[in-house]
C-alpha cells in the first residue's frame, strides 16, 4: 500500500465513450493527465462497460507505462463463477486482458449477504488468498453493498482482508439502506483502510437542484463535484476515494482540488449540511447508475436511465424529461409499463431499490393519456 501516492483514484467504470466504444484517444490523454498530476490508482472490473474498461486499460495505461508507475485494482465478480474452479482461469484471463503480471488490489465484488454465500461455497475468498502468496495479487479486499451487520460478520470470518471498498456520501451518509456511515464505523473498527466509491452517488450530487447550488455557491467558488469529494476524503482512514471521471473537463475538475487535497473547513462543512437536509426534503429515486441491472432485463429497459429522467423531473421540473422519455430513453416493448415484473433487476442491484414499484411510478408519470380537448 506504500506505492499509494495519493487518496484520490481513478475510477474506470464511466469511461468516456464514442457510441457503444470507449473514446481511446480521451481515455489515453485521461491516464496522462491523471498520473502527470502525481496520481496512481486505477480501479476497474470486467463487467464495466461490458468488458471494454479492462481492455481500455491495457491499451492506454498498462502497455504505456512501466508496472511501477500505476497501481491497478480490478474485481472477482459473482456472475463469471460458478464453482471454485472456475475462478483461477477468470482470474488469469483477467490479468492477461489488463495486460498484467499481478494485480495491486484484488477485491470480492459486491459483498452482501446473497453474493457472500455463493464466493463462501466456491472457496473465492481462499483462492484469492492463495493467489496472494503466488504473488498475482498484493493485497485482497471487498467491495460492500449491504447492512453494516453483514460487514461486521465478513471482516470477522475474514481477518485476512486487507481494504474495504464501501459507498460513501454525503447524502448516503445516514441513509437507512446503505448505511454510509454505520459500514464506514465498522470498517474503522476493525482497523480496515476505506476505499470510497460512489462518492458523487452516480452523478446525482453534480446537477444540483437550484436550491441546494445556490448555498454552494454563495461559498467561493468550486464545483458541487469539489465539495463531494473534500467532504469524503476527510474522513479519517479514507485511503482512496474513486472517481468514476467521463472526460477531460471532469478529470481537471477533480485534480484541481485532489492536487493539494485539503478537508472541508467548519463553513464548508456546514453549506454540504445543509445541502445534505435539502436531498432529504426531496423524494429522489437513490439510483446510482451502475446499470448492473440491464442485462439480464428481458424487456431491455433501460432502467437507469429511467430513474434518472424521473429525478430530473423532480430536482428541476424539466420538462425535456418528457422528451427524453419518448424519444431517447424507450421504445415500443421498452417502457417502464412494459415490465413483466420478474424481479431479475433488483436480486443483482446494490442499492436494493424495489426497481419494480418504482417503473410503475415512472409509467404513470410519463405514460399519462393526454388530455382530452
Ligand atoms: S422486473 Fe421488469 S425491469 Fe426488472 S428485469 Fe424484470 S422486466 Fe426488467
Ligand atoms: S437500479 Fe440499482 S442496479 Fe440499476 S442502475 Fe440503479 S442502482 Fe444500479
Amino acid at each position: 500500500m506504500d506505492r499509494i501516492k495519493k487518496n484520490f483514484g481513478f475510477g474506470c467504470m464511466r469511461l468516456p465513450m464514442i457510441g457503444e466504444e470507449v473514446d481511446i484517444e480521451q481515455t489515453k490523454q485521461m491516464v496522462d493527465a491523471f498520473l502527470d498530476a502525481g496520481f496512481n490508482y486505477f480501479d476497474t472490473a470486467h463487467g464495466y462497460i461490458q468488458g471494454k474498461s479492462e481492455k481500455a486499460l491495457k491499451t492506454c495505461l498498462t502497455s504505456r507505462y512501466p508496472r511501477e508507475k500505476y497501481i491497478l485494482t480490478d474485481k472477482l465478480t459473482a456472475n463469471y463463477f460458478k464453482t471454485e474452479a472456475d475462478i483461477r482461469p477468470f482470474f488469469e484471463s483477467q490479468l492477461k486482458i489488463c495486460g498484467v503480471e499481478y494485480f495491486d488490489f484484488y477485491l470480492m465484488h459486491a459483498q452482501g449477504l446473497v453474493n457472500y454465500d455463493h464466493f463462501k461455497e466456491c472457496r473465492a475468498y481462499e483462492t484469492a488468498f492463495e493467489l496472494k502468496k503466488e504473488g498475482k495479487i498484493r493485497h485482497v479486499g471487498i467491495s460492500f453493498h449491504d447492512r453494516a451487520e453483514v460487514l461486521e460478520r465478513i471482516l470477522t470470518e475474514y481477518p485476512e482482508i486487507e481494504v474495504v471498498q464501501i459507498q460513501f456520501n454525503y447524502v448516503d451518509y445516514d441513509d437507512p439502506a446503505v448505511q454510509s456511515r454505520k459500514c464506514y464505523e465498522v470498517c474503522r473498527k476493525f482497523n480496515k483502510p476505506v476505499i470510497v466509491m460512489e462518492p458523487v452517488k452516480g452523478g446525482n450530487l453534480v446537477n444540483l437542484p437550484e436550491d441546494a447550488k445556490a448555498v454552494l455557491e454563495d461559498l467561493h467558488g468550486g464545483s458541487p463535484v469539489s465539495y463531494a469529494i473534500r467532504f469524503v476524503a476527510g474522513f479519517p482512514g479514507m485511503m482512496m476515494v474513486l472517481s468514476g471521471m467521463s472526460n477531460m473537463e471532469q478529470m481537471q475538475d477533480n485534480i484541481s482540488f485532489m492536487r493539494d487535497f485539503k478537508p472541508l473547513d467548519e463553513t464548508e462543512r456546514a453549506a454540504v449540511e445543509k445541502v445534505q437536509e435539502i436531498f432529504h426534503s426531496k423524494d429522489l429515486i437513490p439510483c446510482t447508475a451502475c446499470r448492473y441491472c440491464t442485462d439480464g432485463c428481458p424487456k431491455h429497459i433501460s432502467i437507469p436511465d429511467l430513474f434518472a429522467i424521473m429525478n430530473a423531473k423532480q430536482i428541476h421540473h424539466d420538462w425535456n424529461a418528457d422528451c427524453y422519455y419518448e424519444d431517447v430513453h424507450t421504445a415500443p416493448g421498452r417502457k417502464a409499463s412494459d415490465c413483466l415484473k420478474c424481479g431479475k433487476c433488483e436480486k443483482v442491484c446494490p442499492q436494493h431499490l424495489p426497481i419494480r414499484k418504482l417503473l410503475e411510478q415512472v409509467a404513470a408519470e410519463f405514460e399519462k393519456a393526454p388530455a382530452a380537448n
